[in-house]
Order: structure tokens, then sequence, then C-alpha cells
């Protein structure tokens, strides 16, 4: 009666009512990306701009 989630976050263990669209498992808001519904395993939107982000720090001639 205490769990207001359906689900439990896989990731922190934080009550969630949002799975992952790509591995279906469970994700909480902190966990889950608004833009493609993955979590935070699954997200490739972070992962693409940290990749630019840390590829923009080398300046290629
Ligand atoms: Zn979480
Ligand atoms: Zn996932
Ligand atoms: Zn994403």
């Amino acid at each position: 009666m205490s769990a207001t989630g359906t689900f439990v976050c896989s990731i922190c263990g934080e009550a969630s009512q949002r799975i992952c669209l790509y591995c279906t498992k469970d994700a909480c808001d902190n966990h889950i990306c608004e833009k493609c519904r993955r979590c935070s395993d699954c997200c490739e939107c972070e992962s693409a701009y940290a990749e630019r982000s840390s590829a923009s720090s080398e300046t290629p001639a």
C-alpha cells in the first residue's frame, strides 16, 4: 500500500511508473530520458553529447 509506483527503478531502487522502451527495465524519472524514453543505461542522448564534448576538447588539425 505504501508503494505508489508500479515499478521500482532498476538503477536506484526508487518507485517508478515508467519502463525503458529499449530494455523494458524499470526506471524512475531521474534515470529515464524524456527524449528517447530510455533508461540511463540505454539512453544515447547524453552519451552522444559526452562523446562529442570530449572529442571537441581535442582540436583537430
Ligand atoms: Zn532511478
Ligand atoms: Zn534501458
Ligand atoms: Zn535519451
